[in-house]
């Protein structure tokens, strides 16, 4: 009887890794090491994907 491999996702084997991505254009922004794959929203700097307390509420979950 041997050990019927563990499942291992590509993730984990190449390290774990959060994306970041802009809440606005859904732009990549960034790859930090996180603990688990994740994805984080954030903004990527253009006047236009900035966040704004100013009014504008894009999506309302
Ligand atoms: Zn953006």
């Amino acid at each position: 009887m041997g050990i019927h491999g563990e499942t291992t996702t590509v993730a984990e084997k190449r390290g774990q890794l959060g994306t970041v991505i802009c809440a606005r254009c859904g732009e990549v922004i960034d790859t930090l090491p996180t603990n688990g794959v994740k994805t984080m929203y954030g903004f990527c700097g253009q006047p236009e994907c900035r966040a704004r307390k100013d009014a504008d509420e894009g999506d309302a979950r």
